[in-house]
């Protein structure tokens, strides 16, 4: 955490809203830095308490390191990741680490300048691919969700998190929802192309991948300044037995709802799977 940084994000706050000091103020806590105090706005409209000053980070980025840590240890140690569309607050952690890799179309400074949709690097070579708030903007989601699962060892996880009306079962997407302001109002933003609903799970299975949430209860949502609406899709996927079996039971016509679970609260999500096969 730099002092520096510190200040100029609380600068920069007080001009842009400093209602926020008078109604958001409540101290909370950085997991990533340790900053412990008040946090500051991001975005139009301001959503308040959202970023840390100290580091940056916001929501999400503090969720993904409490998943990562949960136990005192570290997940993410000693794994080959890909990330795509890289948040700088999580490629900032991952300086240094030989195993990070970073992939987009358009980003500068990527390890991989590629497409989501096809990706031409060797199947089954990561341990972890992370994608937050990118499957949202992709026409063909399904091929992205594919290709990661194609780049994945088994046993590996995807970390994924998009923006999801949970309130509706199906996600909102259709043709015919054209320019900035039709976008703005039918999926949230002026360069999304789908609203996810709850079905959003349903996709990933539909590709292979075993679904779990991560999440934090109540009083540490609020400790950490963390979303009630949002949490980490964790994406497994399964031993090539266990991707046999799947698939067995698709072409079968037998339901496969029995392979994804949904986990409310972080005590109760189950350990995620190793390595199946050694790298
Ligand atoms: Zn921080």
């Amino acid at each position: 955490m730099s002092r520096l940084g510190l200040w100029r994000r609380l600068a920069a706050a007080w001009l842009v809203d400093r209602r926020q000091f008078r109604f958001a103020s409540l101290a909370r806590t950085c997991p990533i830095c340790g900053y412990h105090g008040m946090f500051v706005h991001v975005g139009h409209p301001p959503r308040w308490a959202a970023r840390c000053p100290g580091c940056g980070s916001r929501e999400r980025h503090r969720l993904l390191h409490l998943w990562a840590s949960q136990d005192g240890g570290d997940r993410l140690a000693g794994k080959r990741i890909l990330h795509f569309a890289p948040e700088k607050i999580v490629m900032r952690q991952m300086r240094g680490n030989p195993l990070y890799e970073t992939a987009d179309l358009m980003q500068p400074g990527v390890t991989h300048r590629v497409d989501f949709c096809n990706v031409p690097l060797p199947d089954a070579s990561y341990d972890v691919v992370m994608a937050h708030h990118v499957l949202e903007h992709i026409p063909d989601d399904g091929q992205a969700m594919r290709e990661m699962f194609r780049l994945l060892k088994p046993g590996g996880i995807a970390l994924l998190s998009v923006p999801i009306n949970p309130t509706r079962h199906a996600t909102h997407e259709r043709d015919g929802v054209e320019g900035d302001a039709a976008r703005w109002a039918h999926f949230g933003q002026h360069d999304h192309v789908r609203y996810y609903g709850m079905d959003f799970d349903d996709r990933l299975r539909a590709v292979g991948f075993v679904v779990e949430a991560f999440r934090l209860g109540p009083d540490d949502e609020v400790r950490y300044g963390l979303l009630r609406d949002e949490w980490i899709t964790v994406a497994v996927k399964p031993s090539a037995h266990e991707t046999a079996a799947f698939l067995a039971r698709r072409s079968s016509g037998a339901s496969d709802g029995d392979l994804g679970r949904f986990v409310a609260n972080a005590p109760d999500v189950p350990p995620v799977p190793g390595d199946e096969i050694p790298r």
